[in-house]
């Protein structure tokens, strides 16, 4: 085992980076691993940046190191999936204290087993800030998101009046989600108006939650994800990751005012640089991805692990590249 920190030194001063990356990122199933697991197992799924192997009680999620922004692969960003494994199974065991999860155990670095649940087709996304793509829409003009009407005059990256849920409809692997309020959520038979009330409140629940852990540790928990399922004994859990710098935008508290001051953006620890260098180039998830330089990817990785070693405590440890999917 080997600090993190230091297989992405070993990358970063590579003399060939490019390969270092592609050599110590784990890039998910090869095909032959799909068909030997499709064998054994009833269900494999490729997600955007997890592979999930289904059995009728359990799920493995495999965190890979694939990056994924405006919903199209980006590229490589090594030992992000074990540094995700890491936060989501600190948050996972945290948030036992606030709702039901699906949460097992950690079989491996990149493992996570969990009970299986049958998914809510909805990404509940709650937001306590102006920012993203809610804050690029209202700059437009937009004032309702998802059937909740915003006051006018509210400013970038300022605190919203309370959070507010904005759920997206979940399209397949690598197709846009879909904004939608929560009765079309009922009325497409997503779920019923009773489980909407249940999700709803679990997610605001867990967003107050969060907000407060991230502040102890001097972050702004801007906005986050949370995905829900029910299990086979009709339990409503939180499944997926949870507030992971990928499915979340933190930001920095101790420079907030004062960068906002200077009118410049709060500073941010999640993949929001990525977001911003694409939009920059004129890309938001049409057309050809342009390529993203390697040492922005490895960057991406260090503020990863700066927030995992925050908040878990101690540094996170990694076998190293791997030659082929671990079998847990
Ligand atoms: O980009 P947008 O502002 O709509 O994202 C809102 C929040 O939801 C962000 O924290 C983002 O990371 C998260 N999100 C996500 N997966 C998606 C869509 C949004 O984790 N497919």
């Amino acid at each position: 085992m080997k600090p993190i920190r230091e297989l992405l030194k070993e990358i970063a001063h590579s003399s060939d980076p490019d390969r270092a990356v592609t050599e110590h990122a784990y890039q998910g199933f090869s095909e032959s691993e799909k068909k030997e697991f499709q064998q054994k197992h009833q269900n494999v799924y490729a997600g955007k940046v997890r592979e999930l192997i289904r059995t009728d009680n359990e799920l493995l999620i495999y965190h890979t190191d694939r990056l994924s922004a405006f919903d199209r692969f980006i590229g490589l960003v090594p030992y992000k999936g074990t540094i995700l494994a890491d936060i989501s199974q600190y948050w996972l065991e945290a948030a036992a204290a606030v709702v039901p999860t699906h949460y097992l155990s950690r079989p491996h670095e990149r493992v996570l087993r969990c009970i299986s649940c049958t998914p809510y087709k909805v990404e509940v996304v709650v937001r306590g800030y102006m920012a993203g793509s809610m804050m690029r829409a209202y700059q437009k003009g937009e004032r309702e998101f998802c059937g909740v009407k915003l006051p006018e005059g509210l400013e970038p990256y300022r605190s919203l009046p309370e959070p507010i849920i904005t759920p997206t409809t979940k399209a397949a692997a690598f197709e846009h989600d879909e904004d939608a309020t929560p009765r079309q959520l009922v009325q497409q038979g997503v779920c019923t108006q009773e489980e909407w009330t249940e999700i709803s409140t679990m997610a605001l629940n867990l967003f107050r939650f969060g907000q407060q852990k991230y502040a102890e540790k001097g972050w702004i928990l801007v906005d986050t994800k949370y995905e829900f399922g029910r299990d086979g004994t009709g339990q409503i859990r939180l499944i997926d990751e949870i507030h992971t710098p990928d499915s979340s935008r933190l930001w920095v508290k101790a420079n907030y005012e004062t960068n906002l001051a200077r009118g410049d953006a709060p500073e941010m620890l999640d993949k929001e640089t990525v977001r911003r260098y694409l939009l920059d180039l004129g890309f938001s998830g049409q057309g050809v991805v342009p390529n993203v330089p390697v040492n922005r990817l490895v960057a991406l990785a260090e503020t990863y692990l700066k927030v995992a070693e925050t908040l878990i405590g101690r540094p996170l440890m990694s076998v190293g590249p791997l030659p082929h999917t671990p079998s847990v």
